[in-house]
């Protein structure tokens, strides 16, 4: 029998890293362009409402994530008032990125997977099969410019919460804040892009939650003490989704975002990897084409996550703007707030 032909993966974020150390579980072999290089630390509210331990055992990766905490509470707020205090539906896992991306890329390394970092591959430059693209979000249309988010993000001890989530809604985003680790919490934001509000990351930081009506929380940052090396930005996101433009396989958030707050993206780009092994297995064994590999890889992704998708994009609308705000407030004051069927909505149940 002919060898298992190679795939290359391009971006190293966790679609990627988890797809390459699935399919060495294959023994399928396996290349990895990464831009960056670990750990680092990334935007991201690092809490993981989905996947849990089975898949993470399937894909090979649970080892990376034996430590992490299991959150299972959370408190929504408009603005300074607490509307809704709630037990979530099933527990989410909690871990600083910095720490899980380079557990997982040491991992892929140790399985036998050939990592290059500091590789940033163009996409015009590649059209061989077997290429997968799990480079995370696409940059937003030209013509959403203006109408993007910021996310900010960074890590800090010394707080104290009534909740395993915090969640506060703004005028036009949210602030999370969650635990990592024992002591050390994780405090992302997600704001509409004010093009006025200008300075370094922990002063845009305080202005978006001015601006957002969130004023209130300026002063507990400030008390917290912020690990000076972990704060981060990211601009131009756009979550309007699509089928991807060109051709090419695609997992994670390049074949299309979730709300943040749904905190699902994470379980998506490990699931997209889990959904897309068997495939690319079977194309390196020379059992299929690429090109029905590709087709069979995108359809099966359209139908586990178009509707969470969809859902999610209606969440992020109705929790960020003071209409929804009013609304929400209601529901929560009369106990009307269909919290599971939202959550079930956005998540795999
Ligand atoms: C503000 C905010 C908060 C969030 N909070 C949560 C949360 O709490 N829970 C949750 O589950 N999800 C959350 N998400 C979403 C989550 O971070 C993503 O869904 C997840 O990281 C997607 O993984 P990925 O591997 O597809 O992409 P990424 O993690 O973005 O990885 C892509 C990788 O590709 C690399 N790359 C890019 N271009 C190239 C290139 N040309 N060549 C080589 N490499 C390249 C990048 O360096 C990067 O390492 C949040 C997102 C934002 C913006």
């Amino acid at each position: 029998m002919s060898r298992k032909q190679t795939t290359v993966i391009y971006g190293g974020g966790l679609a990627g890293l988890s797809l390459g150390i699935s399919l060495r579980q294959r023994n399928v072999p396996v290349e990895l362009h990464e831009a960056g290089t670990y750990p680092r630390h990334r935007v991201c509210g690092e809490f993981i409402a989905g996947a849990g331990k089975p898949l993470f055992e399937e894909l090979g990766i649970a080892t990376a994530l034996e430590d992490a905490l299991s959150l299972e509470t959370t408190v929504w707020h408009c603005g300074r008032r607490q509307v809704l205090s709630k037990r979530l539906p099933s527990p989410v896992t909690s871990i600083s990125r910095y720490t899980l991306d380079d557990r997982l890329s040491q991992l892929f390394q140790e399985k036998g997977g050939v990592l290059h970092c500091g590789s940033r591959v163009k996409e015009d430059s590649v059209r061989h099969e077997g290429s997968v693209w799990a480079t995370g979000r696409r940059p937003p249309n030209q013509d959403s410019s203006g109408k993007g988010w910021i996310g900010l993000k960074c890590h800090a001890s010394g707080l104290t919460l009534k909740s395993d989530l915090e969640f506060y809604f703004g005028r036009n985003g949210y602030l999370g804040i969650s635990p990592i680790s024992k002591n050390r919490f994780n405090i992302c934001g997600l704001f509409r892009v004010n093009r006025r509000l200008l300075g370094t990351k922990q002063n845009l930081f305080n202005r978006y939650l001015e601006d957002n009506g969130l004023r209130h929380l300026v002063p507990r940052m400030e008390e917290a003490q912020v690990d000076p090396e972990s704060w981060c930005a990211v601009a131009g996101l756009d979550y309007r989704n699509g089928p991807p433009e060109t051709a090419g396989l695609r997992i994670g958030d390049q074949f299309g975002l979730i709300a943040p707050l749904t905190g699902n993206g994470m379980s998506i780009a490990f699931e997209s990897a889990a959904l897309a092994a068997p495939f690319i297995e079977s194309w390196a064994s020379h059992k299929r084409s690429w090109q029905e590999a590709i087709r069979a890889i995108h359809d099966t992704q359209t139908k586990a996550f178009a509707k969470r998708k969809q859902f999610g994009k209606l969440l992020q609308v109705f929790l960020l703007n003071p209409c929804g705000q009013s609304l929400l407030r209601l529901l929560c004051a009369t106990h009307i707030l269909p919290f599971k069927t939202l959550y079930s909505l956005t998540h795999q149940v």
